[in-house]
């Protein structure tokens, strides 16, 4: 059996050893104490999360380096004849988080055969800020289902590029890079389709009859076609 007495002593240094820590934590911990240890995990930890969120964003959101636009990756095929088109309408998504995937799925929802627009621009959220992806309609030189429905709408639909920038520009305006990315391409649709031109570029709410705000107030087409001019004047670009 254990000696009783060597017992209480071991209870009594284990006490003593317990105070002391106590007092050393409680007057701030010198270098190789595990309070100290502790915050530098803690730091390394939030470090290694900043790293892994910088490098996300480097690779999908706005640090991408967007690699110009070609023809080359936007002609349809030549067995797709170029419809005579006579405007680029520009939309928004009216949400964050869209991308040709979902606003399709959404499309479909309602009866169409497919997403609606031409052409799309990620914010870099689900889909990279600037990336322009071509859709089913533009590859097809299909009509567009983006004007609305009316009379009034219908040869905007017929021969309208519909264009959408994936955000909510009611309430933020677009991205610098994303509204670059939307005169660049409009730029390179204008030389290459004869029938358009930069007066051509207009909202969505500029189509008559259409009761909406769409592409939004943050988002200024006058500034666009602007830009348009600036990239179509400019040698070389
Ligand atoms: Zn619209």
């Amino acid at each position: 059996m254990e000696n009783p007495e060597k017992f209480k002593d071991n209870l009594a240094n284990g006490e003593r050893i317990s105070v002391f820590q106590a007092e050393s934590s409680a007057s701030g911990s010198p270098p190789g104490t595990p309070g100290s240890q502790r915050t530098a995990l803690i730091l390394a930890l939030c470090a290694l999360i900043a790293l892994v969120g910088w490098l996300g964003w480097q690779v999908y959101g706005r640090g991408t380096p967007l690699t110009p636009l070609t023809w080359e990756e936007l002609a349809p095929p030549p067995e797709a004849a170029m419809r005579p088109w006579t405007h680029l309408v520009i939309h928004h998504s009216d949400s964050r988080k869209d991308s040709v995937a979902s606003i399709d799925r959404w499309h479909r929802q309602k009866g169409w055969d497919g997403i609606g627009y031409h052409l799309v621009i990620g914010n870099g959220v689900n889909m990279g800020l600037g990336i322009v992806e071509p859709t089913f309609r533009w590859r097809n030189q299909r009509e567009g289902a983006h004007a609305g429905g009316g009379e009034q709408g219908r040869p905007y639909n017929q021969l309208g590029i519909g264009i959408c920038l994936i955000g909510k520009f009611n309430e933020e305006a677009p991205d610098p890079v994303q509204e670059a990315r939307l005169a660049e391409l409009c730029a390179l649709l204008i030389r290459h389709v004869p029938t358009l031109s930069a007066a051509r570029i207009i909202g969505h709410r500029d189509v008559p009859g259409k009761g909406t705000d769409c592409p939004g107030q943050l988002l200024d087409v006058e500034r666009i076609r602007y830009l348009v001019r600036q990239r179509l004047a400019g040698a070389g670009d």
